[in-house]
């Protein structure tokens, strides 16, 4: 069957993916963090919804205990879908779990009943995550509807918990079943992406978010000599680093934006409430994005050094911890089977060339490169994700559901 007449079949089902869109917004899924009871009532609704759609799918539920909602579990669902092939699984992950609406005050409508407006449908979790998810169940209804046998076994992940840590969501399903995911698998995580759709997230910096508190004598601005200025020797800490930072960690990656590690000062907290008082404690933060060529103990070694210089320039002493550590996962190489064929579905939907990308931030597709596995994390989308009024583009999610389409049917060396 050719390609035009399959795209057309998923045009088909626009309709029908709006109105799956509206039931999802109509379930909140909100984590005990957020106050809320889980996301029970939306894997119910999706399991009825794929038992009713996809008669050769085949669902199995890896339930995390979770004594904080009402069932007392965080619900997992791997849809299954067959292919001529079960030597390796193509799979898409998708979370249920959205996160609060915010200010009501900000929302044009109720956050939690879509609406459709020029061309966008707007509630909370339509882009982040729903827009994926639907698009990648239109597509195996696709196949489904014209009694097409993809080449790979397909495995469509609808977790929970991805917003807040993914312990009850795609860990716990790695920990359970450690050997579902093989290093043969094509695993594509949309949960970011661009409005262009061309670029492929493959690789992230580590995260490292630095407390500084340091301790000296407070006293009188006109007797200096009589305290120790915190506040002064926190100026020279922060240059110190700043400098030293980026000369013993000049590597530049062309595959991120900015190319350089960053070594920002950010906040900091209010010392005293007068002029003329010399602070005697001073507290501030540095966030650090360190491209994954770096292991961040040499980073955290030359912190130390630095620190050490001050404290010996300035009689003060440093205490640091870190509110966030999270070394990178090893970047997926950007000729892996999952980027090929995955740049190649892009290409013959959105007629667009692909470009693979490193971020800054960090994604749920680290917990899989982590575990030794391949990840690409892709979505045509205008990132909309956790603010008011947030709308997922439909002529979007219909395009992604036709890149997933290809993408389960021809195999990347084509
Ligand atoms: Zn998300």
């Amino acid at each position: 069957m050719k390609r035009d007449e399959i795209f057309h079949h998923v045009e088909s089902l626009r309709e029908e993916m709006v109105e799956l869109q509206k039931e999802l917004t109509r379930r909140p899924a909100l984590g005990p963090e957020s106050g809320g009871q889980g996301e029970k009532e939306k894997a119910d609704f999706l399991k009825a919804w794929i038992v009713q759609n996809l008669k050769k799918a085949e669902v199995q539920e890896f339930n995390a205990p979770d004594p904080r909602v009402p069932c007392g579990y965080r619900p997992n669902l791997i849809v299954f879908y067959p292919g001529k092939d079960s030597k390796r699984t193509l799979w898409v992950m998708s979370h249920m779990d959205v996160v609060p609406s915010g200010d009501l005050e900000q929302w044009k409508h109720n956050p939690f009943e879509a609406w459709v407006e020029d061309g966008k449908i707007f509630g909370r979790g339509v882009e982040d995550n729903q827009q994926e998810m639907v698009a990648s169940l239109a597509a195996l209804q696709t196949l489904e509807r014209l009694d097409l046998t993809p080449p790979d076994r397909i495995g469509i992940v609808l977790v929970s918990d991805e917003e807040t840590g993914s312990e009850h969501g795609i860990r716990h399903i790695l920990k359970v079943a450690p050997k579902l995911f093989k290093p043969q698998d094509l695993i594509v995580v949309p949960d970011a992406g661009s409005q262009e759709g061309i670029y492929i997230e493959v690789a992230e910096k580590s995260i490292l978010w630095i407390r500084f508190t340091v301790h000296g004598k407070q006293t009188h601005a006109s007797t200096p000599d009589l305290g120790v200025n915190a506040r002064k020797a926190s100026a020279y800490l922060t240059v110190r680093l700043c400098e030293t930072l980026a000369k013993r960690f000049p590597a530049s990656n062309p595959l991120f934006d900015p190319p350089l590690s960053t070594f920002e000062p950010t906040k900091v907290q209010a010392n005293v409430p007068n002029i003329n008082t010399i602070p005697g404690e001073e507290v501030f933060y540095f966030d650090c994005r360190v491209l994954p060529e770096y292991p961040l103990k040499e980073v955290t070694a030359v912190i130390d050094e630095v620190v050490r210089s001050v404290e010996r320039d300035f009689t003060v002493s440093v205490e640091m911890d870190y509110p966030q550590r999270e070394e990178a996962a090893p970047p997926t190489p950007e000729d892996a089977p999952v980027i090929k064929r995955l740049s190649r579905a892009v290409r013959s939907v959105l007629k667009e060339k692909t470009k693979t990308i490193g971020i800054g931030g960090g994604t749920v597709a680290a917990v899989f490169r982590k575990a030794g596995l391949n990840a690409a994390v892709w979505a045509k989308q205008d990132e909309l994700a956790h603010e008011p009024n947030e709308y997922s583009v439909i002529d979007n999610m219909v395009d992604d559901a036709k890149v997933y389409v290809d993408f389960f049917l021809h195999e990347e060396r084509e």
